[in-house]
């Protein structure tokens, strides 16, 4: 393969002097090109995520080129690129998997950005030695969804490894169905994950495990290299910031209603990013025990299951690096208490979160109870979990209406809530428990300024979300080369919070047919 010259972009030469996963050395990784599309197939653009060329520096023409075309479809090498697959493995559906990956991912190399080293990695071009008899592509439809949801979850505030675009093609590529090929561009600082762990300490290849370990605290834990607790080991205190950080994550992910799908270890990362996105969902109504992986028979991976999962995937982790945690059992002690601080840095993340979306600012005691007690209402009645949380945020930005804040009488209901077209209040057909608990809600905020609690809602709460129904249409388009649901989709979800009354009908109900979407595992 050509490596093609560019002035405007190159990827970090090798330097000694700076940890880089790819010096780790070949017990990690195999070094490989990617392989080009078959002919007669060229590449062909199928979304771009020019506010992440920005932030990286690329300037729009260069995402635009067809330097960049060919090199994000697997088709050329760009100037610096050393590409490689790393090896990991991982436990699935609760099981141990053995070695699994990358099976069709590979990085580039290191960018430096103004954020500091990101590297690039392309999904979907081509096999590597860990394909398994994969065939190392992806099909356009999952590689749109990971696009727009990547980019999505970024501007919602929660931690995600990116997504810099989407590449098509016309070459075939059997799933269920014949699809067609496609490739996205991801960027992140690291895509380690906990079976890059798993890996070496299954594999009982300790000196490498310590080396991944010494290089994860190097690069990105810095402040575990000389912990004052856990007797002073610096793998415990990793184990620490890893969980407290995977608590950060999945507390966001509950708040805003994001089902993973898929949380198996292999798709968990060291650095507490949203990663390896499938069939993911944002919940339509809010069903606690929803299930979006049509492949999860049993319902591992349902929503109200994934904070327990983070916990057992970073037990998981915890096993793995038992081997530089010390002897057996002081090494088990020191695991489960650097563990112990998911258990409260996940409530706690919950809970501010959750403040958040009620727009309070400070800490009450009784909030818990404040928050559960919307949550059951909205469970009882199956309630669209985000068209709530937007019409109290808007509720509450009215200034002279009836609003949660000044309860309305239970004797003359309908009268009281006639001025607001989107009232909460109406999405309830118990309208005296949402008032019951509009009135607790009106006390607890009732010495914050409205106008803030207002302001910090819609801040919180968006508007805009990659539900199911939506990317589906995307995608359909998209299969008929009309990109352009792709390219408002990405515009929508990159601002989600604001208004955007062209597109308002983006933001309603999901159609009747949304609830028989099926999205499984094959991607
Ligand atoms: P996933 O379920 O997408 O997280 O994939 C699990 C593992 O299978 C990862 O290591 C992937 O790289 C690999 N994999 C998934 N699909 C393919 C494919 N079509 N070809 C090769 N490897 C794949
Ligand atoms: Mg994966």
């Amino acid at each position: 393969m050509s490596t093609t010259p560019s002035a405007a972009f190159s990827f970090l030469s090798p330097s000694p002097a700076q940890e880089r996963f790819a010096h780790l050395g070949p017990a990690f990784y195999t070094a490989l090109q990617p392989t080009p599309l078959p002919a007669p197939y060229p590449p062909y653009w199928v979304g771009t995520s020019l506010a992440l060329a920005r932030e990286l520096g690329l300037g729009d023409a260069w995402l635009s080129s067809n330097e960049a075309l060919q090199a994000l479809s697997g088709n050329a090498l760009l100037s610096g690129s050393v590409p490689y697959a790393s090896v990991y493995s991982g436990h699935q559906f609760g099981v141990w998997a053995g070695q699994l990956g990358d099976g069709r991912a590979i990085c580039l190399g290191e960018q430096a950005t103004a954020q500091g080293r990101l590297e690039w990695q392309l999904k979907g071009a081509g096999r590597t030695p860990y394909s398994r008899g994969g065939d190392g592509r992806a099909v356009l439809r999952s590689s749109i969804r990971e696009f727009l949801c990547s980019e999505a979850m970024h501007a919602l505030g929660i931690a995600t490894t990116r997504a810099l675009c989407v590449t098509g093609s016309d070459a075939p590529i059997q799933r269920e169905t014949l699809e067609t090929a496609a490739v996205v561009t991801r960027v992140a600082p690291s895509f380690v994950r906990f079976g890059h762990f798993e890996h070496f300490a299954y594999t009982g290849q300790h000196g490498e495990l310590k080396a991944l370990a010494d290089y994860t605290i190097a690069r990105f834990y810095p402040m575990c290299a000389q912990p004052t607790a856990f007797g002073g080991n610096p793998y415990a205190a990793l184990l620490q910031a890893v969980s407290e950080r995977t608590a950060c994550m999945v507390a966001q992910w509950q708040a805003v209603g994001f089902c993973h799908g898929v949380m198996n270890t292999d798709n968990m990362s060291i650095l507490g990013l949203t990663i390896d996105y499938g069939p993911f969902q944002f919940l339509d109504a809010f069903v606690p025990s929803h299930i979006c992986n049509h492949s999860d028979t049993q319902g591992r991976y349902a929503y109200n299951r994934q904070p327990n999962i983070a916990y057992w995937n970073l037990f998981c982790l915890g096993q793995a690096l038992m081997p530089l945690l010390g002897e057996a059992n002081a090494a088990q002690e020191l695991a489960l208490s650097a563990l112990e601080s998911y258990k409260s840095a996940y409530p706690q993340a919950l809970q501010a979160a959750y403040r958040a979306k009620l727009g309070l600012v400070d800490v009450q005691e009784t909030d818990m109870a404040l928050i559960e007690g919307i949550l059951k209402l909205l469970a009882t009645e199956r309630v669209d979990y985000s068209i709530f949380w937007r019409r109290l945020s808007e509720q509450m930005a009215l200034p002279d209406t009836p609003q949660p804040s000044r309860p309305i009488s239970a004797e003359n209901p309908a009268e009281n809530t006639s001025q607001s077209a989107n009232n909460p209040r109406d999405l309830f057909l118990d309208r005296r428990a949402f008032d019951a608990w509009s009135l607790q809600y009106s006390e607890r905020s009732t010495h914050i300024q409205r106008a803030s609690v207002a302001d910090l809602m819609l801040k919180t709460n968006p508007k805009y979300l990659l539900r199911n129904h939506l990317g589906e249409k995307a995608i359909q388009a998209a299969k008929l080369k009309d990109f352009s649901e792709v390219n408002t989709l990405l515009t929508l979800l990159q601002n989600p919070f604001e208004e955007h009354p062209a597109h308002a009908s983006y933001a309603d109900f999901p159609p009747s047919w949304a609830a028989s979407i099926e999205i499984s595992c094959s991607s």
